[in-house]
């Protein structure tokens, strides 16, 4: 999907280049468009910001007065996303996270950056003492008209390749022990499951296949373990019942009587995962 930026509201634009300025207030806006849709949605996305989605051959002049239309909206949402996650910033793309504190293991890993020449390729290394050394590809120094206007920013590029490397990383942390804690909570539960998948989706924490195959998200290394066990025996009693239906809600009950203070924890939780990997 092709995305653009596009300022803000031109009623609204500040600066002497004419940049969004930082307290402008309506944050910039990412056009994408999309072959499935056939109207105009408007998201605010943690990791993405304001976000608008096209049918294909939209006429990008009408862009300024839904803004403008949607402002209220937009700045409500932004106010509730900015109480639930402190570092949500709709004005700047995300940052490098320079810690990973993953609770689920009780290990937290230093993320130090270094940027080489652009004949190398850019790569995670795993050192000692908890210790992840980035390596990305330098990038073409900022304009500097540009500076008091934006904080100096990682490229594109360098941020996808950092999500990818971290996510990567994420994986193989995962994959000896979220198995683990889903084979305890199938024990405990007597629940079964057929094969146990890790990967890094963005939108859940687990999922489960009709013949039994759970997948587990391997950013769930963030939450606390009881909040990991708590996913687990979600996926589990899909196992028996497919959809969210009162049967389901019943079966969790039953195995988790305190499942509405932990579906409250695992809400405020997903705070917990940085930004950049949200
Ligand atoms: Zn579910």
């Amino acid at each position: 999907m092709p995305a653009k930026q596009y300022d803000p509201l031109p009623g609204l634009r500040g600066g002497k280049n004419g940049h969004t300025e930082r307290n402008s207030t309506i944050p910039p806006c990412t056009l994408r468009t999309s072959s499935r849709k056939n109207r105009v949605t408007l998201t605010i996305t943690r990791r993405d910001g304001l976000v608008l989605v096209a049918p294909e051959y939209f006429d990008t002049s009408g862009v300024p007065k839904i803004l403008e239309r949607r402002t209220e909206w937009i700045l409500r949402t932004i106010a509730a996303m900015q109480a639930k996650y402190p570092d949500f910033d709709p004005w700047n793309p995300p940052t490098i996270p320079p810690l990973l504190d993953l609770r689920c293991l009780d290990e937290q890993w230093q993320v130090d950056t270094v940027f080489q020449s652009a004949q190398k390729n850019p790569a995670l290394r795993i050192n000692a003492g908890h210790r992840l050394l980035l390596r990305l590809q330098e990038q073409p120094d900022n304009d500097q008209s540009d500076a008091d206007q934006k904080p100096i920013g990682l490229t594109d590029a360098n941020l996808e390749t950092t999500r990818s490397l971290l996510n990567r990383f994420l994986v193989r942390k995962a994959k000896p022990i979220l198995p683990d804690i889903l084979a305890e909570a199938a024990r405990e539960t007597s629940l079964h499951f057929s094969r146990c998948q890790i990967r890094t989706q963005s939108t859940r924490w687990g999922s489960c296949s009709a013949r039994g195959g759970i997948s587990l998200n391997a950013k769930l290394l963030f939450m606390p373990r009881r909040l990991v066990r708590y996913i687990c025996i979600h996926e589990l009693c899909h196992t028996q019942q497919l959809n969210h239906g009162p049967k389901f809600h019943k079966l969790v009950r039953q195995m988790l009587p305190e499942v509405d203070t932990l579906e409250k924890e695992l809400h405020s939780a997903e705070a917990l995962v940085p930004r950049l990997l949200a």
